[in-house]
């Protein structure tokens, strides 16, 4: 672990490095392992059954099995959770035109490559070479196995582009693939909560996801 992460950690929850002064909040996981967490992330953290250490140490002295009652900051949970989790994005599932797409430059293709947009087979590939898979990996550890989706979409480009979402019970993250100059580009494009947020075809579950957060299409029945 790098001396980076060891002064700004990331959220357990959303992945999101935490700011310089940004102060996280400790639990224990539903299997007892530490976990940092940020001020935004705290109602989910709580609704997933993770514990204050001081919460899990009262747990202990009384001999209550670990359960999933309400914890005691479930009122400050009920505050914070009328605040957009992800500033301006929230509520906006539909959101998918990037800002940074600058105007009257047409991408550029690479000499020999026909393709311009994005496969699903090329977005997986991509995808598994990112570091959002590990983000995928650290919240199925604790929220156990996620379902899935690929959807090819049209990027705000107009060039072809897919979509990844992957949804646990509690929380659900999409990730948007398109052809950078460079290759394929994987960016996050959206996340919520439940999964009737999510339009049909999303939850078409056409993927297996590994315990390693690996994504890869299923075999056609
Ligand atoms: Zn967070």
């Amino acid at each position: 672990m790098s001396e980076e992460t060891m002064t700004h950690p990331a959220c357990q929850v959303c992945g999101r490095r935490l700011l310089p002064g940004e102060r996280p909040t400790s639990y224990l996981t539903r299997d007892g392992s530490d976990a940092v967490v940020c001020e935004l992330c705290k109602p989910r953290a709580e609704a997933a059954g993770w514990l204050r250490p001081e919460e899990a140490d009262s747990h202990r002295a009384a001999g209550g099995a670990p359960d999933r009652r309400r914890p005691r900051g479930s009122m400050l949970g009920g505050i914070l959770a009328r605040r957009p989790a992800v500033p301006g994005g929230e509520d906006r599932a539909d959101v998918v035109s990037s800002p940074a797409a600058p105007t009257g430059r047409p991408p550029s293709t690479p000499p020999g490559d026909e393709t311009a947009g994005t496969t699903i087979p090329a977005a997986l590939v991509a995808f598994n070479f990112s570091d959002h898979r590990r983000t995928v990996a650290g919240l199925s550890r604790t929220l156990g196995p996620p379902r899935a989706s690929a959807l090819a979409i049209s990027a705000a480009s107009g060039d072809p582009a897919v979509r990844l979402t992957v949804a646990w019970e509690l929380t659900w993250y999409q990730w948007e693939v398109s052809q950078g100059s460079r290759g394929p580009e994987v960016r996050e494009s959206g996340k919520g909560e439940t999964i009737d947020q999510l339009r049909a075809p999303d939850r078409t579950w056409n993927l297996m996801v590994d315990s390693d957060g690996t994504l890869q299409q299923r075999a056609a029945a």
